[in-house]
């Protein structure tokens, strides 16, 4: 099967919004066979997460797999995927160390894990994932090549609502007024990159751009804003080349996160 027909594989938590159909027609159109995976993944989710109220609608993400011509909707059990005296987890301790790894000490490796397991049982030769989670992508692309899976990972741009809110699952949870409050994330994500735009390099001067943003929207509390390199996700002191602005807010009970990509002024010049 594996060498004559080229499987494509869109994982997902289900509750799917037009990022993940972005995500569905973005492989459509690089492989034979496509698999979408929907499953509520329990070993990413802290013990005060919000595992058991998560959005499942399942009959519309069925009818949107349907739609795009998706091939197979593999729906596992909790149980199927992780039965009685299942025990292998898979870790990345660079990767997983800051930033979402810090705020969610287990959710790395429970996505690393589940990940790692999905390619097993779907052996695709192209996975895509969504920039919308940036270190995430960075894990799974780490994990392919140290682990020799022989799968392509492809990642596709962040989907976003008119208003520059990236589509997310989670969005649901946000009430009217919090939504309009969401889209400061984006927006100091954006003062962030205007600033290296305009020839910045200093990346607390950056940083600092981002968080004035926020601060002017009391309703909206920071856990994390950075300037990282791309690559190792480390804090950049000076940015000189490209760098992802890294966000994740809280608005009431809901957390977003968010990340955009940005070329440093001279960087861009030299290519010109
Ligand atoms: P989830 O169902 O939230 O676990 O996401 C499944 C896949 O869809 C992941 O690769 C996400 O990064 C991706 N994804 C989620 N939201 C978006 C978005 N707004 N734009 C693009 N990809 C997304």
């Amino acid at each position: 099967m594996r060498e004559g027909v080229r499987i494509g594989f869109v994982p997902t938590m289900g509750a799917l919004h037009e990022g993940h159909r972005a995500l569905i027609r973005a492989a459509r159109l690089r492989c034979d066979a496509l698999v979408v995976s929907i499953f509520v993944n329990p070993k990413q989710f802290g013990p005060q997460e919000d595992l058991v109220k998560y959005p499942r609608p399942i009959s519309q993400d069925r009818a949107l797999c349907r739609k795009e011509g998706v091939d197979v909707c593999f729906e596992p059990t909790v149980e199927a995927m992780y039965p009685s005296g299942f025990q292998t987890m898979v870790t990345l301790p660079m990767i997983a160390r800051r930033w979402e790894g810090e705020v969610r000490p287990h959710h790395f490796t429970g996505v690393a894990t589940v990940v790692t397991k999905l390619f097993g049982i779907v052996r695709p030769r192209i996975a895509l994932f969504g920039q919308k989670d940036f270190q995430q992508s960075a894990l799974v692309r780490q994990l392919a090549k140290d682990l020799n899976l022989g799968v392509e990972i492809v990642v596709c741009p962040t989907v976003r609502e008119a208003d520059g809110l990236a589509m997310s699952s989670r969005n649901i949870y946000l009430s009217p007024d919090d939504r309009i409050r969401a889209a400061t994330l984006y927006k100091s994500l954006q003062a962030g990159a205007e600033v290296i735009r305009r020839g910045v390099t200093d990346g607390e001067t950056v940083r600092s751009a981002m968080v004035r943003v926020i601060k002017n929207e009391p309703a909206v509390t920071i856990d994390y804003l950075a300037v990282c390199d791309p690559t190792t996700l480390d804090p950049l002191s000076s940015v000189t080349r490209q760098a992802v602005l890294l966000g994740a807010v809280r608005i009431g009970a809901t957390r977003l996160i968010d990340n955009i990509l940005v070329s440093a002024k001279q960087a861009r010049r030299s290519f010109e």
